[in-house]
């Protein structure tokens, strides 16, 4: 391996994958990225539902997912990789008033950042989904422009053009440790060797507490298990079928190939590594989406996993240079929704350390900082 680097990217997720390819394509030299795996997006990048949306609660995530979803426009022809960006609509429904109220004003905040997002009655989801049981609804949210995302894509697409711009992007490479000396950073040990550097990027999804303490830096982020499955074709089912998102009970249905995938979150399973699947959840989950989508009970369920939420305590990632030293930096902790924020976070970390400072979009709402003062209002669109 290289003995030098102008930056180290810990991590070869979407989150490295797209720093690394900011960082050469605005021409940084010399750009390592290490990622443990045997190959790229076996962590919470290759596992996940590839849902994109401008519906949040927070200003800055609506306008990550603006540019982020931008860039996805434009990825064939920039990119030179197709990423099947579907346009079918986010569909969240609601049966609690405070739920309600609080996504109406979401819905104000997105319109004033330009989202053509809008609040729908019970009888304009039944038209938008006629396919899904609306007992118990009280109103919704629809918005469509989100939609879909082929994240293997957008993650190869990043790799293969980081590459191409002279990045060198390693397979079986674990970082093990990050040497600090005089308040700034030295050197990234790996098991494929050690390299001087100034500049560490911690992009390690899940894993970024624990990198984080490589450094000393205490990264507030916690893996939690999320599970997901997909069934055999359904005849009959639209093209255009949306995204539907059943709030409360944190459950999720869209169309996927000519079936259905689905997932539900489990809000009390607690933080750790534990990627099997639960089978009581699954029950669970299964019966409740049946309630939700009868047309479930005629598919066969052919494929099922669980994957790692990287989990803030607001919710919200954390980005930046980090105060404990000069030289180290953080893109990690988008908590479930990081695939769609990964082309603008890699933008953003590149502009951070090359210029000094992120300035496509104010990142101080997502900086380390904001722990120290206690933990804040975050995101309230989580699923
Ligand atoms: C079930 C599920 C559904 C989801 N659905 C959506 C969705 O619909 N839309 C959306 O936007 N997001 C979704 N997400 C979230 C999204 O997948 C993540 O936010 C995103 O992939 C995080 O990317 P990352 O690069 O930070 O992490 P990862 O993809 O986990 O990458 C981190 C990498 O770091 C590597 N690593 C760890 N430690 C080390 C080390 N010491 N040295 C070197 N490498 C190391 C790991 O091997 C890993 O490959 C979902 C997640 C799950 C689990």
């Amino acid at each position: 391996m290289q003995k030098t680097a102008d930056v180290v990217v810990i991590g070869g997720g979407i989150m490295g994958a797209s720093t690394a390819y900011h960082l050469a394509q605005r021409g940084c030299k010399h750009v390592l990225l290490v990622e443990s795996g045997e190959m790229f997006g076996l962590g919470s990048t290759g596992l996940n539902a590839g849902g994109i949306r401008y519906q949040f609660a927070t200003a800055v995530n609506i306008e990550l997912s603006k540019l982020s979803i931008g860039m996805m426009e434009r990825f064939a022809d920039e990119m030179d990789q197709p990423v099947g960006l579907r346009r079918c609509g986010y569909l969240f429904m609601l049966d609690d008033r405070a739920d309600l109220e609080q996504f109406t004003r979401n819905v104000a905040l997105q319109n004033a950042h330009g989202v053509p997002s809008r609040v729908v009655s019970p009888a304009e989801i039944a038209a938008l989904a006629p396919e899904v049981d609306v007992t118990g609804i009280i109103g919704g949210t629809w918005c469509p422009r989100d939609g879909l995302v082929d994240p293997n894509g957008l993650l190869q697409g990043f790799v293969s053009q980081a590459r191409r711009r002279g990045a060198t992007l390693l397979t079986n490479a674990v970082a093990t440790a990050i040497d600090v000396a005089g308040g700034r950073v030295q050197r990234v040990v790996t098991s494929a060797g050690a390299v001087d550097t100034p500049a560490v990027v911690i992009a390690a999804g899940p894993w970024s507490g624990d990198v984080g303490a490589l450094a000393g830096v205490s990264l507030p982020v916690q893996p939690i298990r999320r599970q997901i499955a997909v069934t055999s074709a359904i005849a009959g089912l639209r093209a255009d079928f949306p995204f539907v998102i059943d709030f409360s009970r944190a459950l999720y249905f869209h169309r996927e190939g000519a079936g259905i995938l689905t997932g539900m979150s489990n809000r009390d399973d607690p933080p750790g590594w534990d990627t099997s699947v639960d089978e009581s959840w699954r029950f669970r989950h299964l019966e409740k989406a049946m309630e939700r989508l009868p047309l479930l009970a005629d598919a066969d369920i052919m494929a099922e996993w669980a994957g790692l939420y990287e989990v803030t305590p607001d919710d919200q990632p954390i980005l930046g240079a980090l105060p404990q030293a000069d030289g180290l930096f953080v893109c990690a902790g988008f908590s479930g929704h990081g695939l769609m924020h990964g082309p603008a976070a890699g933008l953003l970390m590149a502009e951070e350390i090359l210029d000094g400072r992120a300035h496509t979009i104010d990142i101080d709402p997502l900086r380390w900082g904001r722990f120290e003062a206690g933990v804040g209002a975050g995101e309230y669109n989580v699923v």
